[in-house]
């Protein structure tokens, strides 16, 4: 039996990683039956050990003499929200700082990933814990009255049957911004096929790495698409070779192997991947095909970015690609210098077993970013569809 002769102080913060879950699990929901309402206890095994996005990198433990005293379950929701979903401590660290050690560090956590808030609900009849989170900066959001739209506005109703099924009376959400801003904005780059994003956005991503963490992410290397005589993982070497001439690093480098011209049919398995790379790059920027794109592979990435990314803070810009745009709005513009443009042409030319292609040739490159440079007066331009801009 713990008494308040323990000193919060000599329990430990464990992060909660699927292992040490599985192992403690039974402490846990102990934990939890002794000291949530009666009416809160349907909750068990399977919930503890539910995977959801960022499960493991946000739920932690409080240990004391190798026991588990409390924990609290936190994931991500729309990229940048951590959301805690359960938190429980034992009375006898209660009021001393049990509480207090979980949220301390989870706060400082997600500081560290980059998240803009963290948010939670309480029920009624949690005054003390209510205390505890104002203390520690959280504010009262939202009230019950409209709780299921709030939730839906923040991209929180992850499952088609609705996590909250009713909205409940006396139902608080309550929310911590945090404060300690990113000073890198994160751009990602995505591109159905091997070469789609050099040619469409080249410029761009050799411009971005000097002020951006860029990631590139191609959903065929063409594995299915290259001539029988080139040897295995060709264009994928050539991806490389080039992500490596734009100072894209080796780990920022996302390939998928979908089949090339069957990305329709593989279209749910595309916005998987999609909300996936989504969920582990959480970009400021995205960058990828433009909705007037005819290629049926491009049309599905498309359709799918504007589908991961509706409830994420995120800008969303379309790229040129002439042999593939019915038409173009040229809406967004990205400056660029001989030096962004070099970089291009050097990163197409690792490209050795396309060189065939008419588009891939020096001349057509300088002469579309010399017109768009010339619509907004600058040497060279690479230009987008805005889709969405986040200001
Ligand atoms: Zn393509």
């Amino acid at each position: 039996m713990l008494t308040r002769s323990y000193d919060v102080a000599e329990a430990v913060v464990l992060p909660m990683t699927r292992d040490v879950a599985q192992e403690a699990v039974g402490p846990i929901l102990e934990v939890y039956h002794r000291t949530k309402l009666e009416t809160w206890k349907d909750w068990e095994a399977a919930n503890v050990m539910m995977d959801l996005p960022h499960k493991w990198e946000f739920s932690l433990l409080l240990l004391h003499d190798h026991s588990p005293v409390g924990f609290l379950i936190a994931s991500v929701y729309g990229a940048e929200t951590v959301h805690i979903h359960q938190m429980a401590v034992l009375g006898d660290y209660q009021g001393i700082g049990g509480g207090k050690s979980l949220l301390t560090r989870l706060i400082q956590l997600a500081d560290e990933k980059g998240m803009r808030d963290i948010t939670l609900e309480t029920r009624p009849g949690t005054e003390a814990a209510q205390g505890l989170y104002a203390s520690m900066g959280f504010e009262v959001i939202q009230d019950a009255a409209d709780l299921n739209a709030y939730l839906i506005n923040k991209g929180k109703l992850w499952r088609d049957d609705g996590y909250y099924p009713i909205v409940r009376e006396g139902v608080k959400v309550w929310s911590k911004e945090l404060r300690k801003k990113r000073v890198t904005a994160r751009a990602l780059f995505i591109s159905p096929h091997t070469d789609d994003v050099e040619l469409g956005a080249g410029g761009t991503v050799a411009r971005f790495v000097a002020s951006h963490e860029v990631h590139v992410a191609a959903f065929s290397d063409a594995w299915d698409a290259q001539p029988e005589s080139l040897p295995e993982n060709t264009l994928l070497g050539e991806m490389r070779q080039a992500m490596e001439v734009l100072g894209v690093g080796g780990d920022r480098v996302h390939v998928l192997k979908f089949r090339t011209r069957h990305f329709q049919s593989a279209r749910q398995r595309v916005l998987d991947e999609m909300i996936r790379i989504r969920d582990r790059v959480r970009p400021d920027f995205v960058f990828a095909p433009s909705t007037r794109d005819s290629h049926q592979d491009h049309q599905v990435v498309i359709n799918e970015v504007l589908r991961a990314f509706k409830g994420s803070r995120t800008t969303i810009l379309g790229y040129e690609l002439p042999w593939n745009n019915l038409s173009f709005e040229t809406t967004g513009f990205v400056a660029l210098d001989e030096e962004h443009i070099n970089k291009k042409l050097a990163a197409l030319s690792q490209y050795r077993s396309q060189q065939h292609r008419r588009y891939l040739n020096e001349e057509f490159i300088r002469g579309l970013a010399s017109v768009r440079g010339t619509q907004i007066g600058s040497k060279y331009a690479e230009a987008f569809e805005v889709m969405r801009v986040m200001l």
